[in-house]
């Protein structure tokens, strides 16, 4: 019977969409000693919601009393991109980003999945978990089957490679539970490792968010120090520089799910765009979409500190105008594009706001200058004040 309901589950799970299934025991995930040792080493950066929940992923059974089992499942999403730059004044968005937001179509999924269960065990209970409570959702996967932590600590299934969402059904259904996936595929290779733009592996399975650009574009609100503001390469929102060159996912399928598809307009943003719009109606963009997520300011920060890097002499007219905008990350980020681009209508512009008082920035524009001269105002930018990388 238990045989014959999980097959049937199983069976549900995938005409609903998913491309990975797979079953884990409700037990304390063997990877939350090494958890708490990155909370530890701080490499969650300013991710303080992982210290709050940290305790209630020790056990399954802290997010639903009596679970006796873990559904986990997997989709892939979106289409393959183009990992080289996009140029001009255009950036790069993280491939799940670039469709609808993931959680509210895999949650239903979940909860559709759930409702087909109650019906065949009235009265089972359960919870639909799409990033929605605490748990180590990737150690779950493993011990369900579904592929390996691969060195860039993504999970990673031979046929579907590693561009998947998770999500998981904690039951208080007993089902038959599948072979953990102990071993992993990465062998001698390195490549993710070598290709992070920031260094932000400390090693192979650990990665510090303190140097992740997905975390500094994502996560992490106000400005960005120069360090990384100076790193960002083409990325306007997250990163996928780990997963781009991993070759398992050279042949991995792409997303069936419409809903996830991309969205031309969030797949190369043009920046300068971004930063001319209306807020509001910027701001309306973005519902629905995974963008949401950093808000109109952490987006304008973002293209105003790719754009500052490139030199992008086209983008001098917008980030003055954001000289003034409301945000105050967003004024710092413009000026220190302004000070980075460097030509005289920059400078300029920021020379006209030093010291102006409480209406302008002061702060950010010193900030911006970095302790370098400004030029002559007639001048070209000089030697002295061409930080550009
Ligand atoms: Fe593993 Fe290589 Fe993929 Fe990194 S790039 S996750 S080392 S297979």
């Amino acid at each position: 019977m238990t045989d014959d309901l999980t097959g049937r589950l199983k069976a549900e799970a995938r005409r609903l969409g998913f491309d990975g299934v797979g079953i884990a025991p409700a037990v304390a995930p063997p990877g939350y000693p090494r958890f708490l040792e990155w909370l530890d080493a701080g490499r969650s950066a300013g991710m303080g919601y992982m210290h709050q929940h940290a305790e209630a992923r020790a056990n399954p059974d802290r997010v639903l009393e009596s679970v006796r089992s873990v559904v986990m499942v997997s989709a892939v999403y979106g289409r393959r991109t183009d990992p080289t730059s996009p140029g001009g004044t255009r950036g790069k968005v993280a491939r799940y980003a670039q469709g609808s937001d993931y959680h509210e179509s895999l949650w239903k999924r979940l909860e559709s999945l759930l409702a087909w269960l109650q019906d065949e065990c009235p009265g089972a209970r359960g919870r639909a978990i799409a990033d929605t409570a605490p748990l180590l959702e990737r150690d779950f996967a493993r011990l369900a089957g579904l592929g390996w932590i691969g060195k860039n600590t993504m999970l990673i299934d031979r046929k579907l490679g590693s561009f998947t969402v998770l999500g998981a059904l904690l039951v208080d259904v007993e089902l038959v539970i599948d072979e953990p996936q102990m071993a992993g595929h990465c062998g001698t290779c390195t490549r993710c490792l070598d290709a992070c733009p920031t260094d932000a592996f400390a090693g192979p399975y650990q990665l510090d968010a303190r140097r992740c650009i997905s975390y500094w574009t994502i996560e992490h609100k106000g400005a960005i120090p120069e360090e990384f503001a100076d790193r960002l390469e083409d990325w306007a929102f997250g990163c996928d520089v780990c997963q781009d060159v991993c070759p398992w996912n050279r042949k991995a399928p792409e997303g069936r799910q419409p809903e996830l598809d991309p969205r031309p307009e969030w797949v190369n943003p043009d920046l300068i765009d971004w930063l001319s719009r209306d807020p509001d109606e910027f701001r309306k963009s973005l519902k629905g979409t995974a963008l949401s997520r950093s808000k109109r300011a952490g987006l304008l920060r973002n293209a105003a500190l790719i754009l500052g890097r490139r030199g992008s002499t086209e983008a001098v007219p917008v980030l003055i105008d954001r000289l003034d905008d409301a945000d105050p990350t967003v004024r710092a980020s413009a000026a220190w594009a302004l000070a980075r681009i460097g030509t005289a209508e920059a400078i300029l512009a920021l020379e006209g706001r030093r010291g102006r008082g409480g209406d302008v920035v002061p702060d950010d524009v010193e900030g911006a200058f970095g302790g370098v001269q400004p030029p002559d105002v007639d001048g070209e930018t000089p030697a002295g004040s061409d930080r550009r990388v």
